[in-house]
């Protein structure tokens, strides 16, 4: 097992601007990290310069601290995982296995020995004489795995495995993985564009855009602390409310009342105009359902519904806004960008199931003023 460090990468295909844009990242022995980003953001490059199937245009790549740039992707002892797992329908499990290591000429009964091991971990050893076709996803999945294990691969490379899937199978092939990795300990690199997936499998994430980082954080972290509209508006589902938010000395003015500032946050937003309050749905609850002695450190939203959606837990209810036009350019961006047309001027807001708010009524929601985040909606910086 190897850790991986990146030192200013940049790929430059043609004269555009970078695929690959001055990015430095440490991965850790052992540990398992996320590329996330929306299409084009460069994170699949990324991937493939690790692997060596993709020439750096400058930087240093250094892996298991040794200088890789130079070294042809089978010297680099890396392991990835297509897509399709790339198994050889006509070969058993044994022998899917087993390939890489006929290839290298191993003798037999070390072959024999390491598949066994290999099987061993991953929970294959009933399933060693079937071919492909009669194993379920997760375990092709391992199988895939079970053939990085044997060659003993200094790493672990996914790119969008589980794209193709449907969101069932999708769902527990990701726990299959995260709990394969854990237990195999095996650093490992995941590529992906669903944000999902980033926050449940990494033990950190790296939010690319435009070929640059923007953050690289354990899931919580940017999900509680996203350093810019692009990760705030990217991580979460549904997407964190961006409303427009005018400072007046402690509070905030939005469209649906003010918000009362901490010292830090009225001290951060102080000299500003126009700025974009970021508001997670579930900050939010019914005002006639909060305790009396949470009151004080929240601020109190009176808004029109205009519709709910019970799920069962909980219930979503979305009020629409208006904003200014300069305003709207930026939300209008920002979900192009982020292919998320949720983004618009509506909020949404996260209830308990219980409460008994109506559509096209008033209702008065409880905010907690103390996780509210204020963007500079021209640079894009949180500046809480
Ligand atoms: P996706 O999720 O769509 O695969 P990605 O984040 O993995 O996107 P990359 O495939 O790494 O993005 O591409 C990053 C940028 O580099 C894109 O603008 C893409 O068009 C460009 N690019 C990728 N491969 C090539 C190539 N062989 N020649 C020219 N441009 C390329």
């Amino acid at each position: 097992m190897a850790s991986i460090e990146m030192r200013n990468i940049v790929k430059q295909y043609g004269d555009g601007f970078p695929a690959v844009n001055d990015v430095s990242l440490d991965i850790a022995d052992g540990e398992f990290m996320i590329l996330v980003g929306p299409s084009g953001c460069g994170k699949s490059t990324l991937l493939r310069m690790i692997v060596g199937l993709e020439d750096i245009t400058s930087g240093d790549m250094v892996i298991g601290g040794k200088r890789v740039n130079d070294l042809a992707p089978r010297d680099r002892n890396l392991s990835m995982v297509f897509q399709n797992y790339a198994l050889y329908p006509h070969m058993t499990v044994f022998e899917n296995i087993a390939f890489p290591l006929r290839l290298s000429k191993m003798p037999d009964d070390e072959v024999r020995r390491r598949v066994t091991e290999a099987s061993d971990v991953l929970e294959l050893k009933e399933h060693l004489d079937r071919k492909p076709a009669n194993l379920s996803g997760g375990q092709r999945q391992r199988v895939a795995m079970g053939r990085a294990i044997v060659r003993q691969a200094e790493a672990f490379l996914f790119d969008e495995p589980l794209s193709n899937l449907d969101a069932k199978l999708r769902g527990q092939m990701r726990t299959e993985i995260s709990r394969l990795q854990r237990r195999l300990g095996i650093t490992t690199v995941y590529v992906t564009h669903d944000q999902t997936e980033a926050m449940t499998l990494g033990d950190r994430v790296c939010v690319l855009r435009k070929g640059k980082i923007q953050q690289v954080a354990s899931p919580r972290e940017l999900y509680e602390q996203p350093v810019n509209l692009f990760v705030a508006g990217f991580i979460g589902s549904p997407p964190m409310n961006f409303l427009p938010a005018t400072p007046r000395g402690d509070r905030l003015e939005t469209p649906f009342g003010d918000i009362a500032l901490d010292q830090k946050r009225a001290a951060a937003v102080a000299g500003h105009e126009l700025l974009l309050v970021g508001i997670r749905p579930e900050y939010f609850e019914d005002a006639s359902l909060v305790d009396e002695a949470k009151r004080p450190v929240g601020s109190i939203f009176k808004a029109r519904v205009d519709v709910t959606e019970w799920l069962g837990d909980s219930q979503f209810a979305y009020i629409p806004y208006e904003a200014p036009e300069s305003i709207q350019q930026h939300l209008r961006e920002l979900s192009r960008e982020l292919d998320s047309e949720e983004l618009r001027t509506q909020a949404i807001v996260s209830i308990d199931a219980t409460s008994r708010i109506r559509e096209g009524r008033e209702a008065e929601f409880w905010l907690d003023s103390r996780k509210v985040h204020v963007f500079d909606p021209e640079t894009g910086e949180n500046l809480t």
